[in-house]
Parts: structure tokens; sequence; C-alpha cells
């Protein structure tokens, strides 16, 4: 069952690719999972996100398929040629998740659970995966910095910073997306930053803006929520691209990339 990681990309240094990590926000089946892929694969891009445990505010919520949907994210990605990311929510599973897919998300509510963080660094480190580490929503830059290095202090190379939009004041978006964290960040570390434009906006027509000022402003990956059918999705309806919008946005976010003399992978 364990996967070849030696194409992950090197994070280390500036790049003029911009990696693309669109896909469902949970996965619900394997069909569901597999059409998004065969698109994603069809545009010539590397990486598909989907949520397998997912971190419901509200318990009585869609929880997720648990490793059944790491199974059906190994197995489909297998196929597609795809590399894969997702969310672990416990110590515990770590070591059984990193086995299965090339990407290990820790979520915004987790931010701060040093402990969770602290193994994804070991676990990572062992299994050559990417770390994409998202800021919490109320989260300082100081203190995301500091948090990253319970991961990188376990020997964790490959950690990419997610923001993903902060609790404001302002109820217009479902976050507030602080665009200043990519300049900062890259002024501040050597990390690679992705701009998560889906959980700020928690509208889907507000993503396209949000997503091409993530790219203006220099991110190195931009994460987009995309799913076959979002009207009828398990979870963040509202906020998913279908696959034809994100069709649409990709050739315009490729237009301004080439003017920045950069490719989306
Ligand atoms: C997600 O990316 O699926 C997610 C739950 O995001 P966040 O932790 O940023 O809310
Ligand atoms: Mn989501």
């Amino acid at each position: 069952m364990a996967i070849a990681q030696q194409e992950l990309p090197d994070l280390s240094g500036k790049t003029d690719k911009v990696i693309m990590f669109v896909g469902p926000c949970s996965i619900e089946s394997e069909e569901q999972f597999a059409q998004a892929a065969e698109c994603f694969h069809d545009m010539g891009l590397s990486w598909i996100r989907g949520g397998t445990f997912k971190p419901r505010t509200n318990p009585h919520s869609f929880q997720g398929l648990g490793l059944a949907g790491v199974k059906i994210m190994h197995d489909v990605c297998a196929h597609y040629h795809l590399k894969s990311l997702t969310e672990v929510l416990d110590t515990e599973m770590c070591e059984t998740v990193a086995k299965q897919v090339n990407g290990l998300q820790i979520g915004a509510r987790n931010f701060q659970n040093f402990s969770l963080l602290r193994r994804m660094g070991k676990v990572a480190a062992e299994h050559n995966s990417l770390v994409m580490f998202k800021r919490g929503f109320a989260g300082t830059i100081d203190e995301w910095l500091a948090a990253t290095s319970y991961i990188t202090n376990e020997g964790a190379k490959n950690v990419m910073l997610c923001e993903r939009g902060l609790r404001t004041f302002e109820t217009a978006t479902r976050f507030t997306l602080d665009i200043s964290a990519v300049p900062v960040l890259h002024k501040l570390s050597t990390f690679p930053v992705c701009v998560d434009v889906s959980h700020a906006a928690g509208q889907r027509d507000l993503v396209p803006s949000l997503a091409k000022a993530a790219l203006a402003a220099g991110a190195d990956a931009i994460m987009i929520e995309v799913h076959p059918n979002p009207h009828v999705a398990l979870s963040d309806s509202a906020q998913q691209l279908t696959l034809e919008q994100f069709k649409r946005l990709f050739d315009e976010l490729s237009g301004i990339a080439h003017a920045l003399g950069k490719t989306l992978v």
C-alpha cells in the first residue's frame, strides 16, 4: 500500500510553478472523487485534495468516510497519477494515512494542537510527505511560525503554510482572507505559501476574485474546493465550484500566471 514519494516537488526554494490543490471538501464516494480526479488529470494538474476525517463544528454533521475515504483517495490517485492531500485529525492516524497519501494537512482547528504537530512532523519526515499547515482562525503570523517549528523540529522538510482566512468582525465573508500573509511570510520565512480561497470566501461567486488576488500576491500554491455536483455536497456546499466553473477560472488564472512568468501545475 506504500506509495512512491520521489515525485514530490522540491518546496525548499522559490519556484515559478504554482501548485493547485483542488478537489472536493469531502470524499463522498469513489464515483464522486474519480469524476473530479479525471477532470484534473485531463487538465494536466498534479495534485488533488479531499477530506476524509472532517473537523466539523457540529457532531451531527457529516464526519467524512474516514479510512474508507483514504483508500478511495489512494486508489483513485494511483489510477489518475495524481498526488493526494488530506487532513489528519488525530495523532494515532498520522502513520496509517501517511502510508497512503502524499500530503498531510493540519487544519485550522488544530493550529495549536502541539502533540499533533509533533507527530505529523515525525511521520512526514519518515515518509517524505508534504505537510500543509493551515493558519488558525485567530493565529498571528508569529504564533504560526513558532508552531511550525514543532513540525520541522521533528525532521519534516516539505512544509507549506496555508492562509485560509481569519475570524474578524466582518460577516460578509465566511472568514477574512489575510492576503498580506503571503508577502509577510515570504519576508519572514522560506516556507512556500498556499492560499485557500474557498474556506475564506464561503460562497462560490467570490472564489475567482480571491484566487486571482492570491496569485497576484505571489502565492506558491492555491487551494480551491471543487465538486462534480456541489449542490448535493455533504459539506461546504455553498463554496465549492463545479468542474466547469473551475475550468473557466483555471483559464483566467493561467493567463495571469503567464504574465507573471509562472505556470500552474
Ligand atoms: C479543509 O481544508 O477541508 C478545512 C476543513 O479547512 P480549514 O481547516 O481551513 O477550515
Ligand atoms: Mn471544506
